[in-house]
């Protein structure tokens, strides 16, 4: 290695690790040679040697093997002229090698599997574009996210898709990883969810190689966190998420993010890091309707139909389920995975009698009812109002509109009679809940805000 390629290795470090510790480490260090893959360097003391060994080490190893040159470990001397040089027999030599690293022979691959462990996290092999099925309450987010896993030009970073759970995300999150595997080998793409980043961070804490960790989180092409609410609360790794994100933005590398909310949702989340979340393209997933839900059952069957080559399907069965279950995918994939293996046990025909055997338990709890309270509750909380001012008797348009928001929605979604309801929001009458439902049927017409409030609010009930 000649002293010039030094020089450039030097910008790479300054870039990886900042200027003070540039300076303070990195610039007083003097390559000298290298020879059997050891890079010989000279240290004005031995503390130096030894800090510079324990912390930027892998990181030196790794900029000199990206560059090229085949280097095993490092080797740090104390230069023979240094004003604090030990005492040592001048006999012995005019420079001593005070600091060899440990003989670690793997240590550059050992640099390689931590990259690729971490471009590892695994991807499950069944969540493919090929396997998502598109209905209306995913399309934007399907749409987004075959964009980024084309790997052309960054149009949007971050994207985040959000939505509840068993809805898709961690699907589609990998479905794009696949894509970009296949489509861009040479791009290096990193899924792990938000738990896992902050175990790595907190490993690298403790292991004190904060170095590595920063050097490689920021040397990947696609960065795919899932589940960020995960580091909602937690400080430090909220921090160094917040650098790891700004530093690939700056270097125009794509961030792909999943929530269980919007970003502006999640508590406990800094403002800077939720509103860097939302200066790219947020898209939500939608609770399933029952077009997708029966779609998904059709290609689940047709997957199934490998498996269980015997089986068949009574007309109907994946439309009641379909219409039955609706809380979320999983539980309808997992409804559907036990009706095959039950009926392939007994060896029947997959019909409505079994179904009602087979799934009893999942079709009770799927059977939930939506209460009042729990609509009064979902209402307060969306307009930021009490949940008193709901039921009280105050009139103002503030809490009038509100108010009737909820009664319509308890009219829709509760079986409780317009007296029932009356009772319930502070003793009304019932011809006043009759008044608040048409009032709102008529304004969600002609009032595209009021509409957009009760879809929401209807969605997030029967989600
Ligand atoms: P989330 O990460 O949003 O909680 P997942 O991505 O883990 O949800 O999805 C839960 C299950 O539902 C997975 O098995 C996934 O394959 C399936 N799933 C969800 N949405 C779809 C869809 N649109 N098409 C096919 N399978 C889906
Ligand atoms: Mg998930």
């Amino acid at each position: 290695m000649t002293q010039e390629k030094w020089g450039l290795l030097r910008n790479k470090l300054l870039k990886a690790i900042g200027r003070n510790n540039y300076t303070t480490w990195i610039e007083p260090l003097e390559f000298q040679e290298l020879q059997d893959g050891v890079a010989v360097f000279s240290v004005p003391t031995n503390f130096m040697g030894n800090y510079v060994s324990q912390n930027f080490a892998d990181l030196i190893l790794y900029e000199m093997n990206t560059a090229g040159e085949s280097v095993q470990r490092l080797a740090f001397r104390v230069a023979a002229n240094s004003p604090v040089r030990p005492a040592i027999d001048a006999t012995t030599a005019a420079a001593q090698v005070v600091t060899e690293e440990k003989p670690k022979p793997q240590l550059v691959e050992s640099g390689n599997d931590a990259l690729e462990s971490l471009q590892a996290a695994p991807l499950d092999a069944r969540f493919t574009f090929d396997s998502f099925v598109v209905g209306k309450p995913n399309e934007l987010a399907h749409a987004a996210a075959r964009r980024v896993s084309e790997g052309g030009p960054v149009t949007f970073n971050p994207l985040v898709l959000y939505g509840g759970v068993g809805l898709g995300k961690t699907h589609l999150m990998h479905a794009i990883a696949w894509e970009l595997k296949t489509k861009r080998p040479d791009l290096n793409v990193l899924y792990l969810s938000a738990e896992q980043f902050m175990y790595r961070f907190v490993q690298a804490l403790r292991e004190r190689r904060m170095m590595d960790f920063k050097h490689l989180f920021r040397s990947v092409d696609v960065l795919m966190v899932d589940d960020v609410q995960f580091i909602a609360g937690k400080d430090s790794t909220q921090e160094e998420f917040f650098h790891t994100f700004n530093a690939l933005v700056d270097q125009n590398k794509q961030i792909i993010i999943s929530a269980d909310r919007a970003p502006g949702e999640i508590k406990d989340l800094e403002d800077r890091v939720k509103s860097r979340l939302q200066c790219g393209l947020v898209v939500d997933l939608h609770p399933t309707d029952y077009e997708l839900r029966l779609g998904i059952l059709q290609n689940k069957v047709q997957q199934y139909s490998n498996t269980y080559p015997d089986l068949t399907i009574a007309d109907g069965v994946l439309e009641f389920l379909a219409h039955r279950i609706s809380t979320n995918v999983r539980v309808l994939e997992g409804a559907l995975t036990r009706l095959f293996a039950f009926a392939s046990l007994v060896g029947r025909e997959i019909d409505m009698e079994l179904t009602q055997d087979c799934l009893a338990d999942v079709l009770r709890a799927s059977e939930r009812k939506i209460t009042v309270e729990e609509i009064q509750r979902k209402v307060s909380d969306y307009y930021n109002i009490r949940l008193s001012d709901i039921i009280g008797p105050k009139r103002l348009r503030s809490y009038a509109r509100p108010r009737q928001v909820a009664m319509y929605l308890c009219k829709q979604l509760t079986s409780r009679s317009l007296p029932e309801i009356g009772r319930r929001f502070g003793g009304r009458d019932h011809t006043t809940v009759m008044h608040g439902v048409k009032r709102i049927e008529e304004l969600k017409s002609t009032d595209g805000q009021i509409a957009e409030d009760v879809e929401m609010l209807r969605r997030s009930l029967e989600a």
